[in-house]
């Protein structure tokens, strides 16, 4: 006997890794050089020096220290230096005591989801989506409101979230840069929403979170990137250096639970026992030492906004209608006939690795991830132009 949702995850891996996995086979049978893998979000810029001067440091300790457990929120002196430094940058009077370490933000978001949320409760989420938010959702024993962001925008649909807040709302989900759209969302909207879950607070009587997905904080190209627990108190920041300092295989990040929560040692006491329920005893260690060496490291995305210009002129220039993006490392871009699971397939005739909108909760689109090597872009145009060609000859 086996747990059947369980099951239903493992056998259905999302199409992301599917068309990853895809194009591992498609190099090995073509070569890797013929396949243009816009499928998924590996940073292509290498990890700073700063962290291979980390991990040779510290591989002089002696080993019996380093490898050892640390407390499960964390290594104290690694929660104060990121404590240290969400104050340093946003002055947010942080302590260590609200700071969990964790293997990245997947496991901070579903800790995070499982501290907040009862059997019955309702979790927002502005679609098109980082697909895993369902799953961790689910696994929380909620359930995952879907809201969609105003087309063409792509930008917060103030009255569509207020209609969508009801007396189950535990948590809305808000990622900025945005994972697939690669849109960023004006502080000015930011304290709108905030604004109206704090009336719908009162109204319902219940805490409302805002679960703030910071996975692209540092990858952006230009634009203001809003700290929301600056003006919205009932807020839990996850965070990863997997992007910004292009460690994604290494598994770290953290959950910080704002310090100025009413019950706020409450809430931090459930997110270490959502912890443990879910079987985590302690961050990788010396990945947090790491972290702990490296905090003050800026993220270098010159290569990344170097690649979305690159991208964004040629697409343009054939013609494809997309969203402009301001940070992470995605591309939107309008699939040419209605069904974006038929249009992806067809764009892996021109070895085009693109990934339905569907797998995001929306219909029409492919995500283009462009953390990838710029030469890849560059000989991707003609299979893109073909690609187009094919289409207007079907009209
Ligand atoms: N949130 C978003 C929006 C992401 O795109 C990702 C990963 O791509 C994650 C969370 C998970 O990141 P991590 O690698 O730190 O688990």
């Amino acid at each position: 006997m086996i747990n059947r949702s369980m099951y239903d995850l493992g056998a259905a891996p999302n199409k992301i890794r599917e068309l990853f996995a895809y194009g591992m086979e498609r190099k090995a049978e073509i070569g890797a050089r013929n396949v243009f893998d816009y499928s998924i979000g590996n940073p292509s810029i290498p990890a700073p020096d700063e962290v291979r001067q980390a991990f040779l440091e510290l591989l002089e300790m002696d080993p019996v220290a380093l490898h050892e457990y640390t407390p499960s929120p964390g290594d104290p002196a690694v929660r104060a230096a990121i404590a240290k430094n969400l104050n340093d940058r946003f002055d947010l009077g942080a302590t260590a005591g609200n700071v969990y370490v964790t293997s990245g933000a997947s496991s901070a978001i579903a800790i995070s989801l499982a501290a907040i949320c009862n059997e019955g409760d309702e979790v927002i989420t502005i679609s098109p989506y980082f697909p895993e938010y369902k799953t961790w959702t689910h696994t929380a024993g909620a359930k995952l409101i879907e809201v969609a962001a105003a087309e063409p925008s792509f930008q917060l649909d103030l009255s569509a979230i207020e209609s969508a807040v009801n007396e189950h709302t535990s948590a809305i989900i808000i990622n900025s840069p945005n994972n697939p759209v690669g849109s960023v969302y004006p502080e000015e909207s930011l304290r709108e929403l905030a604004a109206m879950l704090e009336r719908k607070q009162k109204e319902f009587g219940r805490d409302i979170y805002i679960i703030s997905d910071d996975a692209y904080r540092e990858i952006a190209y230009g634009a203001h990137i809003a700290c929301i627990p600056q003006f919205y108190t009932n807020t839990i920041t996850c965070y990863t250096y997997s992007k910004s300092l292009s460690l994604p295989g290494e598994r770290i990040g953290y959950i910080y639970v704002n310090d100025v929560i009413d019950n706020c040692a409450d809430v931090f006491t459930a997110v270490c026992g959502a912890g443990r329920a879910l079987g985590y005893i302690c961050a990788p260690v010396v990945l947090q030492r790491v972290i702990a060496k490296c905090i003050d490291v800026p993220s270098d995305v010159r290569a990344y906004e170097e690649n979305r210009a690159i991208l964004t002129a040629g697409l343009r220039e054939l013609g494809y209608e997309f969203v402009e993006p301001e940070g992470a490392f995605y591309l939107w871009v309008k699939a040419l006939e209605p069904d974006a699971e038929a249009f992806s397939e067809k764009a892996k005739e021109f070895e085009l690795l693109l990934v339905p909108s569907n797998s995001f909760g929306s219909q029409g689109w492919v995500r283009l991830t462009y953390c990838i090597e710029r030469d890849t872009i560059e000989r991707s145009m003609p299979a893109f132009k073909a690609l187009k060609e094919a289409y207007a000859s079907k009209a």
